[in-house]
């Protein structure tokens, strides 16, 4: 018997990097020294005190069990004392915090605790895939917002019509911005309040880069007036602690969301391990010296790689936050051909901006998961390639 998918599964769409995977294989088998700037996975490892705190929690039996609801009390609690130390705000550890199973989890499943079929979710485009993913879950309509250079990629929110607002049920935002690097201010942050209040919006803000900045820190959505009534925020331990491997994130916010959100969870799953919580109260908890320090590799790195593509002619705005380069291709080429082009002269892995979002067309996307002189090398492969 061959298996019908279900609807949902077919509403997803197609695999884009397909064509590239197929590639870098191809590749791989003529023996190519592949640099691969294309998943956004810290490649250094999870700091030191973190691993030994949870090594020891692993040991502990009463972490052996169930860790059930909304994690435990020492882990909302550690989050309620980072949220007012990083950003000024006061959370409840019993009702505005929930820890997640990385903050993917989170985001894929608040849909079904808020979307009726036929409710539009505001998606930024390009984007995380998973907001989309977990509106078509839901039986939601997606709606995309572009993000664009010329609005400092952020939405356009007088374009978006009003009977969309009104059909909406949930709004994603994501700064610091994976792919484009963008950061969002209050003033923006404002506006997305006002209208989540005009039209009774849920607001989903995505922080996992809150952490990795170059600059000022960025700002937390939750610090904006108004934030609190209307929205909640998804945190990740994966890039601020490199620690994509434990799956560790939490939602903070709104107590109402907050519960639609923990409804779902209790009946898909039956919480983190709280071994790995215990390690991430260590995380928030102890000398943020760690951060400090990736911080710091992550600014050379990204020092080297936009000097060497400006140096190469092409054109990129050095990123502020995240780690993520995001360079216009080189005029005439589309996305896919220049990342193929990199792909099959130089043994370069980078992420074509259009799989992202019909608005990355003409866009590649490099992450900065890569060593110094692996960059160094790359640019010095790129060198060669005529465009
Ligand atoms: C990496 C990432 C996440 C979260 O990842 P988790 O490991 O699931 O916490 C969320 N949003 C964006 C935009 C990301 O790039």
């Amino acid at each position: 018997m061959k298996p019908e998918y279900s609807e949902k599964l077919k509403l997803l769409p197609p695999y884009l990097f397909i064509e590239i995977d197929r590639r870098k294989k191809a590749a791989i088998e003529r023996g190519a020294d592949i640099i691969s700037f294309g998943v956004g996975d810290p490649d250094m490892p999870t700091p030191r005190h973190i691993v030994e705190a949870g090594k020891l929690s692993i040991e502990n039996p009463k972490n052996h069990q169930y860790p059930f609801g909304s994690g435990l009390m020492t882990f909302r609690e550690a989050v309620s004392r980072w949220y007012r130390s990083r950003f000024g705000v006061n959370l409840n550890p019993a009702n505005q915090v929930h820890s997640l199973i990385g903050s993917k989890e989170g985001i894929g499943h608040i849909h079904l605790a808020f979307v009726n079929p036929g409710d539009v979710v505001l998606i930024p485009e390009p984007g995380y895939p998973v907001y989309n993913t977990g509106a078509l879950f839901a039986g939601g309509e997606p709606y995309f917002m572009p993000l664009v250079e010329k609005n400092g990629f952020l939405p356009d929110f007088s374009v978006i019509p009003d009977a969309i607002f009104q059909k909406a049920k949930l709004m994603f935002l994501n700064y610091p911005n994976n792919p484009t690097a963008a950061v969002a201010d209050k003033a923006f942050y404002a506006s997305a309040i006002e209208i989540a209040k005009k039209y009774s919006i849920i607001i989903a803000a995505d922080a996992a880069y809150s952490e990795i900045f170059y600059d000022d820190p960025p700002i937390s959505f939750l610090e904006v007036e108004g934030a609190m009534e209307v929205g909640v925020e998804f945190h990740s331990l994966s890039k601020t602690y490199n620690m994509t491997g434990w799956r560790l994130g939490f939602a903070a916010g709104n107590a109402d969301i907050i519960k639609g959100l923990a409804s779902v969870k209790d009946n898909y799953d039956s919480g983190v391990f709280q071994a790995i919580q215990e390690a991430g109260v260590c995380a928030l908890s102890s000398s943020q010296k760690c951060v400090d320090d990736a911080r710091k590799i992550y600014c050379r790195r990204r020092d080297a790689l936009v000097s060497g593509l400006i140096k190469l002619g092409w054109t990129l705005n050095s990123p502020v936050a995240t780690f993520y380069v995001w360079a216009k291709v080189p005029p005439r080429y589309k996305s896919g051909e220049a990342v193929a082009k990199l792909l099959d002269e130089a043994a370069i892995v980078a992420t074509p901006g259009n799989g992202l979002g019909p608005s990355g067309e003409g866009y590649v996307r490099f992450a900065l998961t890569v060593p110094e002189p692996r960059i160094k090398e790359a640019l010095e492969r790129m060198s060669k390639i005529k465009w």
